[in-house]
């Protein structure tokens, strides 16, 4: 767990190596991380988190794992199809400029069930307006890709996943003024990731 120094000490450049060793201890079997009672006891008194990851709702991406991290290392945000909102934001905002987050992450994955809904036009309660938010990543990939526009067709469904983590670090920059900043000034790093089902993977966009 880091201290309040460690965390001042950390660039965000840093923070994204952590986060792809953790990732590499995940693949290769090698989680050593507990979060024993002693831990859980030592928290209690602060929290010095490096970074805050935007994940989907699936159950399927176990995120303090994905990334070999326990009590009070990372933030999680989790939300279906790693939508952006202001709680969403505030929270962001919360993390890096209340707490020292180094290093937002928007991470996405593969056979999204959210994505294949706001492809599939699913309407129904509450999920209707969640989905609306997806729509702008749908419509764009329905420009850009050549072959079946459709859920059923895993390459589509994987370029919507890939642009609509793009918009939503788009949506960040756009509609907080705060994290903008910070990143403008070097304290913090805005990124888009994939999590791969298949390997446990976490590819960094842009990297
Ligand atoms: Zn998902």
């Amino acid at each position: 767990m880091l201290t309040a120094k460690e965390q001042s000490e950390l660039t965000p450049d840093r923070v994204i190596e952590i986060l792809q060793q953790g990732n590499e201890d995940f693949i290769n079997n090698r989680l050593t991380v507990k979060n024993t009672t002693m831990r859980v006891r030592k928290a209690a008194n602060g929290q010095y988190p490096m970074a805050v990851i935007l994940s989907c709702l699936d159950s399927r991406v176990p995120v303090e794992d994905v990334f070999h991290c326990g009590i009070g290392d990372i933030f999680v945000a989790r939300v279906a199809g790693n939508i952006v909102n202001p709680d969403i934001l505030g929270s962001m905002e919360i993390a890096c400029k209340l707490f020292g987050a180094k290093l937002v992450v928007v991470m996405g994955h593969g056979h999204c069930g959210a994505i294949k809904s706001a492809i599939d036009n699913v309407e129904l309660g509450n999920i209707t307006g969640l989905l609306q938010k997806i729509k702008p990543a749908v419509t764009q990939s329905k420009a850009l890709f050549k072959g079946e526009t459709k859920s059923s067709n895993p390459e589509f469904v994987d370029i919507v996943c890939h642009i609509n983590v793009e918009l939503m670090v788009n949506e960040i920059h756009k509609n907080s003024p705060i994290l903008k900043k910070m990143e403008e000034t070097g304290e913090i790093k805005i990124v888009g990731a994939m999590y791969d089902l298949y390997s446990g993977k976490v590819e960094f966009l842009g990297k």
